[in-house]
């Protein structure tokens, strides 16, 4: 019976998966498909003997590889000669041309800047990926490849018994900035472009990991022992029905062409359009269409003899440094930036340069006055590639890196293991408080309306706000007189401010900006301290024994509070009574919104606790029950909710409601995370 069940549900689930992912089509609603998710994860748990490792349940990872084993390929991993000159293309078109006698045609595509991966299917299940490697053998990685969501797990359709499919991992840019924003808020060093943080990101250790970066896939080469097409054309339309995410024919990713002069409006079209894509990519991929001609073509040692790239060369320029200054961040981090003598790249006027750190430019061996050339590859900031020394005079000295912040003048550290500077002067130094006060009104964190960066730098300016704990101080009267602000921006400001108060225990945690402690961790913080006192408190050992806090994260904690500043910041906080334990919901906030609701509360809860939710229950004019019936009203569930009161709800058709649904039901969740924050710079360009 349950065995039954499971397997439907899979099937469901997969099905669900390949047409949001794949499609790009959405048959239920995210609740339908957590609630089903749910219920598979209950049943799978208590029933480990139908365990299968590409049950849809696995897409959230969990699957830790220490190291990852090497494993040949079927087929050697070829890679296909490069070339960045157009003229390479007609040449090929000619030795291709003196070869075959009948006629033939090219299959153009775009060549993904990510990471190539080879799957192998075996009755329709995904049984290993292996990166290229060094092309004869690549790393097994398949825990991790089970977590991206347009990868199948298990194929549909007529598929044959075995099959090998290749293609490219990719990193999507809108993935990749969300990440970064992340990053940002968390202090953390910022990635520099998709496709090494795509090539990190697949051999992470934690697969859970790899679950949260987002990653995509487009497939498109087919091995099969026995070949079932005559086309690499046909290829695409074969995967597509078994499940596949192959590149789109619809927005011309892919086209098959009959001469060299389409090739070449081919490849000028990407040229040009290549940055309107939500990806990256590095050039055109052209290939002989024909399997057989492919065959009779043959390969080198290295690569095919009947495809090649042309790969479109990252733009440069070559223009004066004016200056190098250094920025400051929230967190204290020192970037040394070029100032540059404007001038275009890739359309668009850049003005600055990051240079990363003291080691870079000891590298570059860069000097103010210096030509340099400058590249906006696929990454964020134009950077430096190199110095052109033709052009340099006598009287230029090499930098001499600061020593002191320029906003607050305390020496500047630099910790062991790392590249950057830092201003450890925290509390006094300016960039860095108002940069703490920006992260700490961020939405995700106390997500307080009326305050972005410009009124933070009037407030500060002002001397009306020094930390964030003055913020509860602001009055509309001191707000006022302030630079162009009217009326109805003091009020929302103050407003904001005093609503911010309810914000849950771990967005609260978040907000304070302690280093590494980001969304996440400050969950499972919260989750496990339940309160700041005990927080506070938590010694070394204590605190590595929480489920994902390192030494690192430990450490960084416990430096937080051993702050004099930091501990009178925290006692100002709970003076103003803000939330500072798990689940202290005010009682003034009682209604009857669940007016003589019959209620049974099941499973583990994030953001309050299970009693906290019966209390809220009753608060809200509720009544808690503690066996499902058909009188029911409503279950709240949460995570690892028992399997006999699920199917009990299921048949007897009771609503079942989330924690977070739950909250908001009753208002107290007012703070509810909203997608794509803005984004509060370290470096601003
Ligand atoms: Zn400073």
């Amino acid at each position: 019976m349950s065995l039954l069940r499971i397997k439907e549900l899979r099937t469901l689930l997969h099905k669900y998966n390949h047409s949001y992912y794949v499609l790009n089509i959405s048959l239920v609603s995210d609740f339908e498909f957590d609630n089903l998710m749910c219920e598979l994860d209950t049943l799978e748990k208590k029933h480990p003997e139908y365990e299968d490792v590409n049950s849809p349940s696995k897409r959230v990872g969990g699957d830790i590889t220490k190291s990852f084993n090497s494993v040949k390929h079927q087929f050697p991993m070829l890679s296909l000669s490069n070339s960045y000159s157009k003229e390479d293309i007609v040449d090929f078109d000619s030795r291709v041309s003196k070869l075959i006698d009948n006629t033939f045609t090219y299959l153009c595509e775009l060549k993904y800047d990510g990471v190539a991966i080879s799957l192998i299917y075996e009755n329709g299940q995904l049984v290993r990926a292996l990166t290229r490697g060094d092309g004869v053998s690549g790393e097994d990685v398949t825990a991790n490849v089970r977590t991206i969501t347009s990868i199948p797990l298990s194929l549909i359709g007529n598929y044959p018994e075995k099959l090998e499919v290749r293609g490219e991992i990719i990193f999507p840019r809108p993935a990749f900035d969300l990440l970064n924003k992340e990053r940002l808020a968390n202090g953390e060093q910022l990635f520099a472009n998709p496709r090494n943080t795509a090539s990190g990101s697949i051999k992470l250790q934690d697969s859970s990991e790899v679950a949260k970066r987002k990653l995509d896939c487009f497939l498109y080469a087919l091995f099969l022992d026995n070949s079932v097409t005559n086309s690499a054309y046909e290829h695409y339309e074969l995967l597509k029905k078994w499940g596949f995410k192959t590149p789109f024919l619809d927005k011309n990713y892919v086209k098959s062409v009959s001469t060299i002069d389409e090739v070449m409006s081919f490849i000028n079209y990407w040229e040009k359009s290549r940055n309107d894509l939500p990806f990256d990519i590095d050039g055109i991929v052209v290939k002989v269409n024909e399997l057989s001609l492919q065959k009779l073509i043959g390969n080198t040692a290295k690569s095919p003899r009947w495809a090649i790239a042309f790969k479109y060369k990252a733009e440069q320029v070559s223009t004066l440094v004016k200056n190098v200054f250094y920025q400051v961040g929230r967190t204290g981090a020192i970037t040394p930036v070029a100032d540059l003598e404007p001038v275009e790249i890739s359309g668009s006027v850049v003005k600055r340069a990051s240079v990363h750190n003291a080691d870079q430019i000891l590298k570059l061996d860069l000097r103010i006055g210096d030509t340099v050339f400058v590249e906006k590859g696929g990454e964020i900031i134009p950077k430096i590639i190199a110095v052109d020394f033709t052009k340099r005079n006598k009287n230029q000295l090499p930098l001499d890196y600061i020593k002191c912040c320029p906003e607050c003048n305390a020496e500047l550290v630099r910790f062991e293991g790392e590249a950057q500077h830092y201003c450890i002067n925290s509390n006094d130094c300016p960039p860095q408080i108002k940069g703490k006060i920006s992260h700490f009104v961020g939405r995700k964190q106390m997500n307080i309306d009326g305050v972005g960066e410009e009124t933070i730098d009037l407030l500060f300016n002002a001397g009306l706000i020094a930390n964030v704990a003055d913020l509860y101080n602001l009055k509309k009267e001191d707000i006022l007189p302030l630079e162009r602000m009217a009326e109805k921006s003091a009020e929302n400001i103050v407003n904001g401010v005093e609503a911010s108060k309810v914000v849950p225990f771990h967005k609260l945690l978040f907000a304070l900006g302690i280093r590494y402690v980001g969304e996440t961790v400050a969950k499972k913080l919260a989750n496990h301290f339940e309160n700041i006192q005990s927080l506070r408190i938590a010694d070394f050992d204590t605190l590595v024994n929480v489920d994902e806090i390192g030494d690192k994260i430990a450490e960084s904690i416990i430096d937080y509070f051993k702050s004099p500043i930091n501990n009178e910041l925290i006692d100002q906080l709970i003076g103003f009574g803000l939330n500072f334990e798990k689940a202290k919901i005010k009682d003034e906030l009682s209604t009857d919104l669940l007016k003589d609701k019959k209620i049974v509360v099941s499973g583990k809860f994030n953001i309050v606790s299970r009693d906290e939710i019966k209390r809220l229950i009753e608060l809200n004019g509720g009544k808690n029950i503690s066996s499902v019936s058909s009188s029911t009203d409503m279950i709240i569930c949460g995570e690892n909710m028992g399997p006999s009161k699920l199917n009990k709800a299921k048949k007897l058709e009771i609503k079942l409601v989330v924690e977070e649904e739950f909250l908001d039901m009753i208002k107290v969740n007012q703070h509810s995370v909203e997608e794509n924050p803005p984004i509060q710079g370290e470096i601003q360009f």
